[in-house]
């Protein structure tokens, strides 16, 4: 899948989402609203029977229906201006809040309109204390009261909040299989880009030995060569040579297979850890000699418990990077010092090569990645070197951290257990 495909799916999957949100939003929103106008709708029709049924029980003839007014989102009132005792309210509002399927906890309030102001309230239920006619010094029988029930706020909320409660986990969970899928379809491309390079450098890595060993062979393959020992014998090195490269490739790349398969067996002896790093250094030497480069290592022998074979071959990749990415116009130096420190034996290998960038520090451990503006037609790798150095870092319970700062060089700082 070609950058911009990529680009285009992924954000036209963002805008889709948000919409989504939105939508989500404004339908949980009208909802709600709906719900709250059908229940004040259906407590407004509760109270007008009530107040019609008190009316019936002190007049014969009722001649108008009294009017029920909202005064807040949670309180009614119904204005009868008549005789009111809460408990009569109270067992006809039962019956009516039962009748419509109103099931909230609720409070009666007996308003007197005579000296404008509240003279009763309490909660309303089936178990309610029956009222004596004097309780609060109130006569329950003077025409002048209304009555009106008291919602709690929260109760009425409590729906609310378990509906947003759900809407929110619901699109939150879909969010994140997003945000989760999108960044595996770009692992997965970074994947496919990083084994395409892998396989790209395999081939030209592969093939020119290859090639060179095919020609060296027809060379050696005319039967006049026997005349010419000179260049029976140079194109016999040639062919020596490109076989210990095309070695080393293969070696390098069936390290892959191995830790791959996780499956390594560390052969744990005793060795010197200096020792190790000279023996990790020295097929460079000449190299280094040619190109004027300098090596030196500081600190005292010590002996360590590893595997031999694996911590050389972690210090090479380091050493060959060492090499390959140095700067072409200063002479290479390359400083490795050994200490003790904290229980752990630190290894650090530094150059002044042309470093990295900060951002870049994070992937080199990935297999297969490579930094993009490392790879010059003259510096050819798979990108598994630094992988390698980890795993087996980490096989070794220790740790591994690397400084670059470009153009000044890196520094590789490996902390193996004692
Ligand atoms: P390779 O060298 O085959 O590309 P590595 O895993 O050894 O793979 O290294 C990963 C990347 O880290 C390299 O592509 C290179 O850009 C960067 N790198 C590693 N070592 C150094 C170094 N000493 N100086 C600068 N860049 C380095």
């Amino acid at each position: 899948m070609k950058n911009t495909t990529l680009k285009i799916i992924i954000s036209l999957s963002c805008v889709s989402l948000l919409s989504l949100i939105l939508v989500q939003y404004n339908w949980a929103e009208n909802l709600i609203n709906l719900q709250k106008k059908q229940f004040n709708h259906k407590v407004k029709i509760a109270l007008t029977n009530a107040g019609y049924q008190l009316k019936l029980i002190h007049h014969e003839s009722i001649k108008s229906i009294h009017p029920v007014s909202q005064i807040s989102s949670n309180s009614f009132i119904v204005e009868i201006q008549d005789i009111a005792n809460p408990t009569i309210i109270d067992s006809l509002l039962q019956i009516e809040f039962k009748a419509s399927q109103i099931d909230l906890p609720y409070k009666i309030a007996i308003y007197d309109c005579f000296t404008d102001s509240v003279v009763y309230t309490r909660s309303g239920s089936s178990k309610a204390e029956k009222v004596p006619a004097n309780q609060y010094g109130v006569d329950w029988d003077i025409n002048t009261y209304n009555f009106g029930v008291i919602f709690n706020d929260d109760d009425l909320n409590n729906n609310d909040y378990l509906f947003w409660v759900i809407s929110i986990s619901v699109v939150s969970l879909i969010t994140i299989i997003f945000i989760y899928a999108v960044s595996i379809i770009i692992k997965q491309k970074q994947l496919d880009e990083m084994k395409n390079d892998f396989i790209n450098n395999m081939t030209h890595e592969l093939k020119t030995p290859i090639s060179t060993i095919s020609l060296g062979s027809d060379v050696l393959c005319e039967p006049e060569i026997i005349n010419h020992p000179e260049r029976l014998n140079r194109y016999a090195h040639i062919i020596k040579d490109e076989n210990n490269r095309l070695k080393k490739q293969v070696e390098r790349v069936l390290q892959i297979a191995f830790y791959e398969d996780d499956k390594i067996i560390l052969n744990i002896e005793e060795f010197g850890i200096i020792d190790c790093l000279n023996k990790a250094i020295s097929p460079y030497l000449e190299t280094i000699k040619s190109i004027n480069g300098r090596f030196n290592i500081t600190g005292n022998e010590c002996l360590i418990n590893a595997d031999e074979y694996h911590l050389r071959h972690m210090f090479s990749n380091i050493f060959d990077n060492c090499i390959k990415y140095r700067k072409n116009d200063v002479p290479l130096e390359i400083k490795i010092s050994v200490a003790k420190n904290d229980g752990f034996l630190e290894i650090k290998i530094s150059d002044n090569g042309i470093g990295m960038h900060q951002d870049q520090l994070n992937h080199i451990f990935k297999k297969f990645y490579r930094v993009p503006t490392g790879d010059r037609h003259d510096v050819k790798g798979f990108g598994i070197g630094l992988s390698y150095v980890k795993l087996m870092t980490e096989k070794h319970k220790g740790k591994i951290v690397v400084e670059s700062s470009i153009n000044i060089g890196s520094t590789f700082v490996i902390k193996l257990p004692i």
